[in-house]
């Protein structure tokens, strides 16, 4: 049974943050954070791409700031 690898060209399991792309390696690979430990995102196991949708109609419509002088 091999266990970790070491040197070159390994496969290190672990786990990858969504949002901040922070990859590390848990003592147990089997118990998932519920929080990046780099960002604290709870939503760090999810893909953020729902949420570009819902900010891209926001972006649309942009907020006149050029009126304001
Ligand atoms: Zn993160």
């Amino acid at each position: 049974m091999k266990k970790e690898g070491f040197g070159v060209n390994v496969l290190i399991v672990g786990h990858r943050c969504f949002r901040c792309e922070h990859a590390w390696v848990p003592r147990n690979i089997s118990e998932v954070p519920e929080i990046c430990p780099k960002c604290k995102s709870p939503y760090w196991k999810k893909p953020k791409t729902r949420f570009n949708k819902n900010e891209k109609k926001k972006l649309n419509s942009k907020k006149k700031k050029e009126s304001k002088r």
